[in-house]
């Protein structure tokens, strides 16, 4: 991520202090007048609907499984432990290799895992560093959701299975089967109908959505709904995040002006399918407040609310369907939810020492090398020079010189190693502090990763759950932090 200034510190005009705790701010990637946004929409599932993701981890796991052994794979695999700790967000399979990768923003594979065994540097270097990697063909799939870290588990547990019980595995195979036999689970009922059987154990409830939604609505703007969920789930999940909520608004239904369900994302940003009236079963352009849809389209959505563009900021969890795609085929301005946030700010905030000491080593580290370099240089003229000289006193004074340079060079790669070992010890640290296999979720070693990349580009905002939104005023101006380019830095002479 680009470096911040900090924010000033100053009083909202309800008299809280500005800004929110760092847990429920909204961070600003790009400026955003909120009192200019006249429509906000959002997402359902993961945006205002947070999942108890290892909950929902076991349940699709539990599902998929079972499919995969109706589809012929081993009976151990239902008895297996499967690590819902391994995957994160923004990776990468390789269907070809059986690996699962984390690239930083320039495609390039900082770490690499076959099974549970992470690849090492010269594996990672002869499979992925000599030609470019592709990540949008065939051969790779890009695990971009909350719902896709499940398969991830499954994927490496059973490649690790499979080949040290020493049988033939088709990794593309096997990949295509996992995600049939998620997706399937998802369509049959297997995972969501026992979500709805048991909310309160697969969802965080948060008492203060009612009071954003509120807070939104009485300042002038109006909310809508656009969620791939099938209209009978939404309804029920709605209903409990919901209703009852606040005395003025008795059914989930008032908080909206429309509400579009089974809405094909991305395909609503990119196709014209009608709207269809629920209840009527009836095709239409226009939507009515009060009705439940599915279907739909941006076209329709932006004519019937009366706003269009930049006047409307959408709300989401999924970096391609919610935040890409509407960035890309609108100007809707954009805010994701990234739950993982919460533990990313924890470790900030519990090793801002260690994050301190990495960079003043990394500062420390290219000054030594410039003064190994100089003195390399200089005994090599040196060198040369004697050459020349077999005897005589000039031979001597660069004899002198030669052991000098030496000593420098000793002295100062044993303070390379030095640095090198406490600067590789404190990354390990920092990476095991924010995940055991992968570290940050936004970085990939010292560069921005391929996830936190795509945050910066099409993330207008992002936080870590909706109701932080409440935290402000409707008409707050979020601002991006004035980003330094380099000569304006004085705190990092030389780099
Ligand atoms: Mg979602």
């Amino acid at each position: 991520m680009q470096e911040r200034l900090p924010a000033p510190e100053c009083d909202s005009p309800a008299g809280s202090v500005f800004p929110p705790p760092a847990g429920r701010r909204v961070y600003c990637n790009r400026n955003l007048r909120l009192d200019l946004v006249k429509a906000v929409g959002f997402d359902m599932d993961y945006t205002l609907a947070i999942y108890r993701q290892a909950e929902m981890d076991r349940l699709s796991i539990e599902a998929t499984v079972s499919k995969l052994v109706k589809r012929g794979y081993s009976e151990e695999l239902v008895s297996m432990k499967y690590r819902t700790d391994f995957p994160i967000r923004g990776l990468l399979i390789d269907r070809k290799l059986g690996n699962v990768l984390k690239m930083d923003s320039h495609r390039y594979v900082k770490t690499a895992f076959h099974g549970f065994r992470k690849l090492t540097r010269e594996e990672r270097r002869r499979a992925y560093h000599t030609r470019r990697l592709r990540p949008g063909t065939e051969r790779y799939h890009w695990v971009d959701t909350l719902y896709g870290l499940s398969e991830v588990a499954v994927y490496a547990a059973v490649v690790e299975h499979l080949e040290t019980s020493g049988g033939a595995l088709d990794y593309g195979q096997l990949f295509s089967d996992i995600r049939e036999c998620a997706d399937l689970s998802h369509q049959d009922g297997s995972i969501l109908d026992a979500v709805l059987d048991d909310l309160p154990r697969y969802v965080d409830r948060d008492p203060s959505l009612g009071v954003l939604l509120h807070k939104l609505r009485s300042a002038g703007k109006r909310l809508f709904l656009v969620t791939n969920s099938g209209p009978d789930y939404t309804e029920a999940m709605m209903s409990y995040l919901l209703d009852q909520a606040l005395d003025e608004y008795p059914s989930w239904k008032n908080y909206f002006d429309y509400i579009c369900s089974a809405s094909r994302k991305p395909s609503f940003f990119t196709e014209k399918a009608p709207f269809v009236d629920v209840e009527a079963q009836e095709e239409t352009r226009t939507l009515q407040r009060g009705r439940v849809y599915t279907g739909g389209n941006i076209a329709d959505l932006e004519r019937t609310l009366g706003f269009a563009g930049d006047e409307v900021l959408y709300v989401g969890d999924h970096i391609y369907g919610d935040v890409l795609r509407a960035k890309k085929e609108s100007t809707w301005r954009t805010a994701m939810i990234i739950q993982e946030m919460d533990d990313e700010l924890r470790v900030l905030r519990e090793h801002a020492l260690n994050f301190e000491r990495a960079a003043s080593l990394e500062q420390m580290r290219g000054a030594v090398q410039d003064e190994l370099r100089e003195h390399q240089a200089r005994l090599k003229s040196v060198e040369r020079k004697l050459h020349g000289h077999e005897s005589g006193p000039e031979k001597a004074t660069l004899d002198a010189q030669r052991v000098r340079h030496r000593r420098s060079i000793d002295r100062l790669r044993a303070q390379l190693k030095d640095l090198d070992a406490e600067h590789s010890a404190l990354q390990d640290t920092l990476d095991e502090a924010f995940h055991p296999f992968w570290g940050s979720v936004f970085k990939a070693g010292s560069e921005v990763s391929s996830f936190g990349h795509q945050v910066e580009q099409y993330a207008g905002l992002y936080t870590s759950r909706a109701t932080n939104l409440a935290q402000y005023s409707p008409m707050h101006y979020f601002q991006s932090p004035m980003h330094r380019m380099p000569h304006e830095s004085g705190s990092s002479p030389g780099t």
